[in-house]
């Protein structure tokens, strides 16, 4: 299948890669050109424009860091709204619903499909081709796309409304970056009555405690100090944002959500949009007076 693929980053560029080894044809397009050139040498033609890449396939995917950018590469002058080939739209990146319904609407006026298609499962699920994909957009059109998104990942089809796989997906992170400010903060307690946060998450992660941050991103990036994970801080704080704006326009009463943001406002004013979010843990190491590193094998 020929498929064009807007940005290639920390998320676009594995899951790229894996639809190139599955046998499709891929024509790229990234504002960094290094990030361009690598995809070429794995088999890739480059496009110069998100029009060019709309020109040239008749189903186009994107994952792109932020609602600018996104609006930009649909409907910008040199947008997918330009291309002559394209039929159908499909968005990976994390937008938040009303986003994706605007989309939706700006390009339906040119009859191209724009189908929902954000994923979840970060950098490692998108190198393994296990990430959970949600989907909503046409029934017919989703199956068309079925194969592709299936060597990204395990397809959820979420309905056919627009912006109902973002509804699922900002649910997910919600929870995700609840996980991470509440194990930040129950580990710290710990440590700063004397326990080893190893030993903790540890036991956390035997017991009724454990989360995807104990299981996966205290062990990899905090308690080795690493603050690796892949994600960056600004994307985490654009979905907690993206939940409480979609809360809030829908009237309903939040209260763990409210102080989840207010944590991430403070990690992400502290460590910056660049840092990668698992420096939330530094923000609360700060205030409670502790580090939360594995002590060295010796
Ligand atoms: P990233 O910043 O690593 O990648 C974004 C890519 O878009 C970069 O290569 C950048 O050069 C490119 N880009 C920027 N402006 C562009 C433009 N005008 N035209 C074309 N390309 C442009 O971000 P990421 O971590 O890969 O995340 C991408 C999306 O996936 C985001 O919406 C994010 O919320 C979502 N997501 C990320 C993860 C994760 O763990 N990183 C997990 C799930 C979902």
């Amino acid at each position: 299948m020929d498929i064009g693929f807007i940005g290639l980053g920390k998320m676009g560029f594995p899951m790229c890669r894996r639809l190139i080894e599955a046998g499709n044809r891929l024509i790229v397009y990234d504002v960094r050109p290094e990030a361009v050139a690598e995809m070429v040498k794995l088999g890739a033609e480059a496009a110069k424009s998100p029009g060019e890449v709309a020109d040239r396939a008749e189903t186009v995917f994107a994952s792109l860091p932020s609602l600018d950018v996104g609006m930009k590469v649909a409907a910008g002058d040199d947008g997918i709204i330009r291309g002559n080939r394209v039929k159908r739209y499909v968005d990976l990146s994390t937008t938040g619903s009303r986003f994706a319904v605007q989309v939706h609407d700006i390009l339906k006026d040119r009859s191209i499909v724009q189908i929902d298609s954000p994923v979840s499962g970060g950098v490692p699920g998108a190198e393994k081709g296990t990430l959970a994909v949600m989907v909503s957009g046409p029934l017919d059109e989703i199956e068309l796309i079925r194969p592709a998104l299936s060597v990204i990942g395990k397809v959820f089809v979420i309905g056919d409304k627009p912006g109902s796989a973002q509804t699922m997906k900002l649910a997910n992170n919600f929870l995700s970056a609840t996980a991470m400010a509440a194990s930040s903060e129950a580990i710290a307690m710990g440590v700063k009555a004397g326990l080893d946060p190893a030993v903790m998450v540890d036991v956390i992660n035997a017991g009724s405690g454990q989360n995807t941050a104990t299981t996966q991103k205290f062990p990899k990036s905090i308690l080795t100090g690493k603050f690796d994970y892949g994600f960056g801080m600004g994307l985490m704080m654009k979905d907690v944002r993206l939940f409480l704006s979609e809360v809030e326009h829908m009237g309903i009463p939040t209260e763990v959500a409210q102080a989840v943001g207010r944590i991430w406002e403070m990690a992400h004013t502290e460590n910056g949009a660049e840092t990668d979010f698992s420096r939330i843990a530094q923000t609360i190491e700060k205030r409670t007076g502790v580090e939360m590193r594995a002590k060295k094998k010796s």
